[in-house]
């Protein structure tokens, strides 16, 4: 038996790959090592899936991601946020739009993102094998030939997709298989690393720290005196580090090597300037006969007071009206720079996508074929694409997997 298509990895770059193949006509196997479909699509956004960024125009879209991103901007003029959309609503996805644009079904349940994949799956009759791993991929004169699973069963296709994912939380199925592969084809591969992953930091307070959640705090990183990056958004503190959008966002900007060199500065209350803050505080403080503790009330949150008064050394039973100009500025230097030096990047386990990948320059990007693979088809998070946390990284696996899908349906009616 001869498919048409065969994909490799059963997560949202192969199923919207599945999914628009299938429609079209072609016979399609999609392969999966895991016992279920979807798996890390079911852990997005928290479980709620944060299935898109609502920019509509691709050139908006793209310049969220960096430069390199460019190279998808055919798939999201093809298949970008509005189409992704309205494919989802138009198959009774009801979705909702949260802050910065991001995207979520308004149940708040990933799974029924998965559902409407899964029944499109079914409705074009895409044959489904699940608990299937690829074992190798077998090419000749620049072709695949077959790929052999490690039961020993051979798939033969006309085309193949290449939807295995990066390294990232390794337990959903993504270990990397993909890249072997392609280095094995001729295929360069930008070193994997972790992105959108927690830092962890050194400080022997980060304990006591840990559960500690700021909406909109402001993170700055420098090397050295100078500023080289910032992020704002939600952060959490936790047992080793720091997490949260703000945090993982940081995160892309951080090079591994360089680490020592670096530090970082949280702003706590980033809306309010730092002779603002003073000048709040000193209105705080004149309230008087309270103790400090108690007049900082509703400017600190109660988990970070032991940590403040811990660093800037004031007794927080002290009198507001007896605290100094000298102890009234370290409290403001904690809130509006406090000092934080980055240890390392959490690993694969804990980042949500993985950086590096194939080298683009070596796909099409009007159809994601393989240039040095004639009937391959590469997408998803194993591309060197990679973008912040708001819904753009399922965004580049729902473009590239819908190209890829049409492009090798497509070309096998007009013999390519
Ligand atoms: C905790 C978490 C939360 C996230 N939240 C969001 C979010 O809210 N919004 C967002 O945009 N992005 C989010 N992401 C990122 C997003 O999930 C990924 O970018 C996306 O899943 C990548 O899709 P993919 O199809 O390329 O690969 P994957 O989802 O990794 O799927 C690859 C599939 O291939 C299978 N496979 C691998 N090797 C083989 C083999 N040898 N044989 C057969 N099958 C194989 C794997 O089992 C896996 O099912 C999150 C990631 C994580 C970890």
């Amino acid at each position: 038996m001869k498919y048409d298509i065969a994909i490799i990895g059963g997560g949202p770059a192969g199923l919207m790959a599945a999914v628009r193949s299938a429609e079209l006509g072609a016979k399609v196997i999609l392969l999966e090592k895991n016992p279920r479909l979807g798996i890390k699509l079911l852990l997005t956004g928290g479980g709620r899936c944060n299935l898109t960024n609502k920019i509509l125009d691709p050139r908006a879209f793209v310049a969220r991601l960096g430069s390199q991103a460019r190279f998808l901007l055919v798939a999201l003029h093809k298949f970008g946020v509005k189409e992704t959309l309205e494919f989802f609503q138009s198959r009774g996805l009801k979705t909702k739009v949260e802050n910065n644009n991001r995207v979520f079904p308004a149940s708040n349940k990933a799974s029924d993102v998965l559902d409407v994949l899964l029944k499109e799956l079914q409705k074009y009759q895409v044959e489904i094998r699940t608990q299937s791993p690829v074992k190798k991929i077998v090419s000749q004169d620049n072709k695949i030939v077959k790929i052999v699973l490690t039961s020993g069963q051979e798939i033969l296709a006309n085309n193949f997709i290449l939807a295995t994912g990066g390294k990232s939380y390794p337990q959903t199925g993504s270990v990397g298989d993909g890249y072997k592969w392609l280095k094995q084809m001729n295929h360069s591969i930008i070193f994997p690393q972790p992105s959108l992953t927690p830092l962890l930091v050194e400080a022997d307070f980060i304990k006591a720290l840990e559960g500690l959640s700021i909406s909109e705090a402001k993170l700055n990183l420098y090397f050295g005196a100078k500023k080289i990056a910032s992020s704002s958004g939600d952060v959490i503190f936790t047992s080793s580090g720091l997490s949260g959008p703000a945090a993982l966002d940081l995160s892309r900007s951080i090079d591994p090597e360089a680490i020592k060199d670096l530090h970082l500065e949280v702003d706590f209350l980033p809306q309010l300037e730092t002779s603002a803050l003073d000048k709040k505080l000193q209105q705080v403080l004149a309230s008087g006969a309270k103790q400090i503790k108690n007049s900082i009330e509703g400017l600190v949150i109660p988990k970070f007071k032991p940590i403040l008064f811990k660093l800037s050394q004031i007794n927080p039973e002290k009198k507001s009206s007896l605290i100094s100009r000298q102890e009234r500025l370290a409290l403001v230097k904690l809130l509006k720079n406090f000092k934080l030096k980055i240890k390392a990047l959490a690993g694969f386990d804990r980042a949500m996508i993985t950086s590096g990948g194939a080298v683009l320059t070596e796909i099409d990007p009007r159809t994601m074929r393989s240039k040095i693979i004639s009937n391959l088809f590469i997408v998803g998070e194993i591309l060197d694409l990679a973008g912040p946390t708001g819904g753009y990284n399922l965004q580049i696996c729902w473009s590239s997997g819908a190209l890829a899908g049409e492009s090798a349906a497509v070309g096998l009616k007009s013999g390519l």
